[in-house]
């Protein structure tokens, strides 16, 4: 039986002020002793604040993006995975479709990416999804797989058993259209399979979390498919109430 995980992408919100905020509400909110695992994504700068809030807490804290360079160099600008295990980080976001699309992640820098999370023992969370044209030209299953090749083919087994994939398609996120459960289930579906071709048990195990438009209202329908197994939640998870709802909905 797959633990269900609810996971809020502050994207690039947040001052120390909202920041203190959020987190004392998802802490009153959210008591430890539920049957859903809870993480959340503040933009680097303020990973620290996050993580020492929420040091007694059973709310996981991770990353945005990461280096695929390992420990430490001459990258300006860049945090390596190694920083982030450092600091407290358990989880990295890797390939969101806003990197993919504004920053250059192509699909060989976010398997090396997922492989440099890896190695610093942190869980990587691997987004892939289709865009609007994608979907209409009938190519989602094939941009999909395509998303995932270079990350299943370069990591071992013991480290696919670690990855949780999240199923983000372009057109749901921020744009209220949220995936149908049908739409979304037959997506996840089709992961799980492809995962197997790599290794049946770490298919089974893998978590699959679905990300766009995900609010509390349509969250119960979508946790309940079959192989949706949590969300990836952006603009609704600034919002403790809101967030804290969709967590009590997995
Ligand atoms: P929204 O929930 O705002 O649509 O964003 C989804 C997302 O991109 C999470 O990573």
């Amino acid at each position: 039986m797959r633990r269900k995980l609810v996971a809020g992408n502050w994207k690039m919100n947040g001052t120390l002020k909202a920041n203190e905020e959020l987190v004392a509400g998802l802490s009153a909110e959210l008591p430890a002793g539920s049957n859903v695992d809870v993480a959340v994504f503040p933009p680097a700068i303020y990973l620290s604040q996050v993580i020492h809030a929420l040091s007694d807490s059973h709310i996981n804290v991770g990353a945005q993006n990461v280096c695929e360079q390992a420990g430490s160099g001459a990258f300006t600008g860049e945090v390596s995975a190694e920083m982030l295990a450092d600091i407290g980080c358990r989880l990295v976001i890797v390939g969101h479709s806003e990197r993919r699309a504004a920053y250059g992640d192509t699909n060989a820098l976010v398997a090396e990416k997922v492989g440099a999370v890896l190695d610093a023992g942190l869980v990587p969370v691997l987004c892939v999804g289709e865009t609007d044209a994608e979907r209409e030209a009938g190519q989602a299953f094939a941009v999909i797989a395509e998303q995932l090749m270079p990350v299943l083919k370069s990591l071992s087994v013991e480290n696919l058993r670690q990855l949780i994939i999240a199923y983000e398609p372009v057109w749901a996120i921020g744009t209220g259209k949220t995936a149908s459960p049908a739409q979304a289930q037959e997506v996840h579906g089709f992961i799980r399979a492809t995962v197997a071709k790599a290794d049946e048990q770490a298919a089974q195990e893998m978590r699959l979390l679905y990300g766009g438009s995900v609010k509390a209202a349509n969250a119960a329908e979508l946790f309940a498919q079959p192989d949706i197994d949590g969300g990836l939640i952006g603009g609704a998870s600034l919002d403790a109430q809101e967030f804290s709802a969709i967590c009590r909905a997995a």
